[in-house]
């Protein structure tokens, strides 16, 4: 089962960089929404795949046609928060109030409900575990924010699988779609979005995309776009990692997609078999 998700943000929404944090610096960049989102469904067009897309509430409230255009392709829109904050960095009630505005912003732009939802950076954790309770309190059905394992930021070290899970909050549950991970001299890596993604030579890519049964996908509008201008204040590691291969990621793409079969949440929803699939008790 081979997911296909794009979290809809701008170029310049880049995490932990003081020059980007806030919705004060953004007003200093322009948008290159429109022909970046474009890109993306050009491409789902001409090969017939779905997709599921976590959207920033912050885009739908600016940009509503980018938001409106991507449901009336027949798409599935789920929210990436209001205004990408880590939610590590929130507690709950400024979470809360974050989550609850992106979910009225998108419903009311699209005049459907939203059920799932990924948080910016994959920053849901044991520390911050609250998320899933708050994720449920605001009909949130489905969930992929978890890393489950150790990264720079973030990462759920004590997530069970990276597989399809149920959470169990004890009553409620909710469906987990973790990012899966690949093991490299016993290192866990992600190889299916970002940075990752770009950086993989198409050899390598194939060959954890064949060798892995599940894979969670995450691509950003910004990944495909070789014009973008250089975000300033970045440390020349993160000038790479936010910038290399952005002319050949779209190819590669599409390489994996004519390879691999994608599918988008909802069906992926459908196939797993939920009766065996794991459960992660929340509060154990
Ligand atoms: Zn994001």
């Amino acid at each position: 089962m081979h997911i296909l998700t794009f979290d809809i943000e701008e170029w310049f929404h880049i995490l932990d960089h003081t020059d980007t944090k806030s919705e004060a610096e953004w007003k200093k960049f322009p948008s290159r929404i429109h022909a970046n989102c474009d890109r993306i469904l050009d491409l789902l067009d001409r090969k017939q795949v779905k997709a599921t897309f976590f959207c920033l509430g912050w885009v739908a409230e600016k940009y509503p046609e980018v938001i409106k255009k991507i449901n009336a392709a027949g798409y599935e829109i789920g929210t990436h928060s209001h205004l990408h904050q880590l939610a590590y960095e929130q507690d709950k009630k400024g979470f809360t109030a974050d989550l609850s505005r992106s979910i009225q912003t998108l419903e009311s732009v699209i005049g459907k409900k939203v059920c799932s939802y990924r948080a910016p950076g994959f920053s849901l954790m044991q520390s911050n575990k609250w998320v899933f309770e708050a994720l449920v309190e605001h009909g949130i059905e489905v969930d992929c924010s978890v890393f489950p394992a150790k990264r720079a930021h973030g990462g759920f070290e004590d997530f069970p699988t990276a597989q399809p899970t149920w959470v169990d909050l004890g009553g409620a549950r909710l469906k987990e779609f973790p990012i899966n991970l690949a093991s490299v001299f016993g290192k866990s890596m992600v190889f299916s979005g970002g940075g990752y993604f770009r950086l993989l030579p198409m050899p390598v890519l194939k060959h954890f995309w064949s060798n892995s049964e599940y894979v969670m996908t995450y691509f950003h509008p910004r990944d495909f776009d070789a014009e973008q201008p250089m975000v300033p204040g970045l440390s020349k590691v993160r000038q790479f990692k936010s910038y290399y291969g952005l002319n050949s990621a779209l190819g590669k793409l599409e390489a994996i997609m004519d390879a691999f079969p994608m599918m988008d949440l909802s069906q992926a929803e459908k196939e797993v078999n939920w009766e065996n699939a794991p459960v992660y008790h929340l509060n154990k």
